[in-house]
This record gives C-alpha cells, structure tokens and sequence, in this order.
C-alpha cells in the first residue's frame, strides 16, 4: 500500500552542531517551502483518491489507481530509506538502480559540497524517520518538478519527484519499446554480440561506456560485442552479411546486459 504523509517536523537545533546556517534549519527551510506546493498538488490531482501504487524504474513512470481510476506520472528517484538499518542511500549511488535520471540528484550532492551538508554528499548513512522527507524537500527544490510522493514495502520507503503528469497512451508508447525479462521485469532494451555470456568470459567491448541505469539520447542503445567479433568487424570493414552472421546480435533487457559486463569485466582482473 502507499503511504502519502508529509512529514517534516521542526526538530530541536540545540542538539546540532551550529553552523551559520545549520543543515537542520536549511532542511526545515526547504520542508515548509514544500508544504503549500504539496498540499496543492494533492489538491489538483486528488492523489489521496488512489489506494495503490505501482512504478517502472526503466520508463520512471509511477502509477497511482484504485478500481475505476488511474494516473500517471514520471518521476526522477531521490533515494530509500531502510527502516531495518535506519539508513539513507542517495539515488546517485544505488547501484541497482536502472532509473535513467537517478544522476539528476548529483545536483544535491554539489550543492553540498558548496555550502558543506555531508547529508548532501555521503552515498549512504545513518538517519532518522525525518531524514527522507528532508533530502526530497531539499532536492525538490533543486530540481523542480510538481510534487513528491513516497512509498513504502516492507522496510524500505522509496522517495520520488514528480515531474509531470503523463497520458496513458504516453506511458504505452515508452513502455511500447521495453521489453519484459523474466529476471529483471520490464525494462530498457541492450544488443549483444551471441557470444556473450557470464560463464565463459568472452571479452566485452562497447559501442561507449556505461552503467547501470544511464541516461541514453533517443535511438541510443547499449550494444557490446566479444573481443572476437570486435576484431571480425573490421575486417569486413563494417558489418556485412558475413560478420553480422558471426556475431549474430541479439536483444537483451539492461539488468541482464550488466550482469554479464560485471561477469566479463571483473573477471579480466583477478588472477
Ligand atoms: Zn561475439
Ligand atoms: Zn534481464
């Protein structure tokens, strides 16, 4: 179930180390700046009216709906709260994170580095029940966007800004090029070479470097290809009938692409 509570509650300084401005003032200064567009937000789009929650972390759409209605909106992650370990792990620094814009919060993180909130600039650390609700105010404000909302499953909360409003026939056109893995869920699509693996290592070369998770521009897609085919390629100067047979491409989802680049890669190192 979704939860949908703005909590953010002015905590005492006196227990804080005092800085000119200290991070606990500049977090309540940036929840209560949120608590009007909040609360209008909920207003416009009666999001207290939807009793479920689903997301999509490769198309960063969120969809809220009950029995007879539904609505949908993008969102970039701030990060989760794990109420087991009472820790904050920063969107930037997830690692199973395929949302495309995750890196978008770097903006906090440079923040502050500037003006020196090390909430801002560690991956990950120890916090209290407040601490997701003020680094969403916080990067709301940096990032903009419509509103916020979190969710929760087991003991983890997850924090999202929205950033818009999106159709339906929208959310079938992006997810239209997604495609369903039996692993990893619905997810970005990648092109590898049919010698690829993770249990015999094959060499991994890439069209460019990448990660999990990372923006691509329209009509860009990860592609690699065993050292082999790389070295057939240019052979035939380009593909032709004879290296595309070799290498015979084949479509992969983006969790499984980076399963077996961590397989190749990390492999090459060890002894
Ligand atoms: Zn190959
Ligand atoms: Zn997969």
């Amino acid at each position: 179930m979704g939860t949908f509570i703005h909590l953010c509650l002015m905590k005492d300084e006196n227990h804080l180390n005092s800085k000119p401005t200290s991070y606990q003032e500049f977090a309540n200064d940036n929840c209560h700046r949120l608590t009007d567009i909040q609360d209008n937000f909920k207003a416009i789009y009666s999001i207290d009216d939807y009793e479920n929650w689903y997301y999509t972390q490769a198309s960063e759409i969120l969809r809220l709906y009950s029995d007879d209605k539904e609505i949908f909106f993008k969102y970039i992650p701030v990060g989760t709260y794990s109420k087991d370990s009472n820790t904050w792990l920063w969107a930037w620094s997830n690692k199973d994170s395929v949302e495309p814009r995750k890196l978008k919060t770097i903006k906090v993180k440079e923040l502050g580095e500037q003006i020196g909130y090390e909430k801002l600039t560690t991956n990950h650390f120890e916090g209290d029940e407040y601490i997701g609700w003020e680094l969403t105010s916080i990067t709301f404000h940096q990032l903009g966007g419509i509103g916020t909302y979190r969710v929760v499953s087991d003991h983890l909360e997850k924090y999202f800004i929205l950033t818009n409003e999106i159709s339906k026939t929208e959310v079938e056109k992006i997810e239209s090029n997604l495609i369903e893995c039996e692993s990893h869920g619905l997810m970005r699509t990648a092109f590898i070479c049919q010698h690829l693996n993770n249990s015999n290592k094959t060499g991994f070369e890439e069209a460019f470097e990448s990660h999990k998770g990372m923006e691509l521009e329209e009509d860009v897609d990860f592609q690699a290809l065993c050292d082999e085919c790389e070295v057939q390629r240019p052979k035939t100067d380009g593909w032709n009938d004879e290296s595309m047979n070799f290498a015979k491409i084949k479509l992969v989802c983006e969790g499984c692409y980076f399963v077996i680049k961590e397989f190749n890669v990390n492999t090459i190192h060890k002894a």
